[in-house]
């Protein structure tokens, strides 16, 4: 029996092994110093392979994404054995064309569709509407409606346009955990990926927008960089109330972004000096239980943790939320990676950006705190 496709699960026989059989990974290094020409070239072989059912974990300007082609159903199947995630929740469909979108849906795209696109693709914005034949239930959860994104990234474009057809790819990492946005958030998944297409740290840091364009008005699904206040501009009745017990989108009953610690988040306030009491309070209290404790900090509070002794790391500045978002997952799981019990996180105001960083926070800390 080849070995190759009983790691992959091919074989009916291997199929309660597959969650941990193991495969060979190749790591492409890709840097600014590459030329257009160049990164083709050496994305070529894994764009290839995603036709074959293999799996390439690659760069957008979101978080690193987890990729199979959409009309490999071996591919689709083995992200949520990777991942460990459940069938039901959704993978979102990249392009890298607009006009890609009239053969993923059912009938044509409401206007509104075509005026959003025109704004804000190729970005970080993702799209719900009914789903044509061509989307398998594995990809749409058994839903009838699918999510469709076309990202900016120039590696995700050209691995799309290489690979010949849409890649389904949720963030890749192991589910419930947080997103990658390092190469070295990338090391969980080696052995069980045959590609990894390292671009180093990833620009925006925060998952896509979602927006559900099912029904009128349209629903916030999950808030992104693609803020409320820009889509208020293009759809005023926009409606959302993430924080409704009924889950709207399917993925957003599951735990989400949380590392192994426990995390405390500490509501925001625009007195930064009552915040920092506010976050040393819960310090002084879980150390005197003994508890290993991380703080997440930003540039503005940072020094006052450290010069009382405090274990503290600035995850950026509250005057550019855009360097939060960048550094958010690499602080939860360094919290992890160090050693650490709990982390106590710094709240942010919801408002632009803050708003889906808020989001992923209180999902990281939801019922462990
Ligand atoms: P992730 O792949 O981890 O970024 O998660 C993708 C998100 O898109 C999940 O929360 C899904 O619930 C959501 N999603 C994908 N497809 C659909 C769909 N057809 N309807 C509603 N939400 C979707
Ligand atoms: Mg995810």
């Amino acid at each position: 029996m080849d070995q190759n496709e009983k790691s992959r699960g091919l074989l009916p026989e291997s199929k309660e092994n597959a969650d941990i059989s193991v495969v060979s990974t190749k790591r492409v290094v890709l840097t600014d110093k590459h030329s257009l020409f160049q990164m083709q070239e050496m994305i070529k072989p894994a764009a290839e392979a995603l036709k074959k059912g293999e799996l390439a974990v690659f760069p957008t300007e979101t978080v690193y994404g987890l990729g199979a082609g959409i009309y490999s159903e071996e591919g689709i199947k083995r992200i949520f054995q990777v991942k460990g995630r459940p069938s039901d929740n959704p993978l979102i469909v990249h392009i890298a064309d607009i006009n890609e979108t009239a053969d993923l849906i059912h009938d044509s795209a409401p206007d509104l569709f075509y005026k959003l696109a025109e704004r804000f693709w190729p970005g970080p914005v993702t799209f719900v509407l009914p789903k044509s034949h061509k989307i398998s239930d594995t990809v749409s959860g058994g839903k009838p409606s699918v999510a469709i994104r076309f990202p900016s990234h120039p590696i995700a474009q050209i691995l799309i346009n290489l690979a010949g057809q849409p890649i389904a790819a949720p963030s890749a990492n192991i589910s419930g955990k947080p997103s990658s946005t390092r190469s070295e958030h990338l090391q969980e998944l080696v052995g069980k990926v045959e590609w990894i297409i390292d671009n180093g740290p990833i620009t925006i840091g925060l998952e896509s927008t979602i927006i559900s364009l099912l029904q009128t008005p349209p629903v916030l699904l999950r808030p992104g960089p693609i803020t409320v206040e820009k889509l208020k501009e293009i759809i005023p009745n926009l409606e959302f109330n993430l924080k409704s017990s009924k889950a709207l989108a399917p993925g957003m009953k599951y735990r989400h972004y949380a590392p192994e610690a426990l995390i405390k988040l500490v509501p925001w306030t625009e007195n930064l000096s009552k915040l920092v009491k506010d976050v040393e309070e819960y310090y002084i209290c879980l150390r005197e239980e003994k508890k290993e404790i991380l703080i997440l900090a930003t540039a503005e509070t940072i020094n006052y943790y450290t010069a009382r002794g405090y274990s503290a790391i600035s995850m950026g500045s509250r005057s550019n939320l855009y360097s939060i978002a960048q550094n958010l997952f690499h602080a939860l799981r360094t919290i992890d990676a160090l050693g650490y019990r709990w982390g106590i996180i710094e709240g942010f105001e919801e408002a632009g950006l803050g708003f889906a960083l808020m989001n992923r926070i209180e999902k990281a800390a939801s019922g462990r705190s």
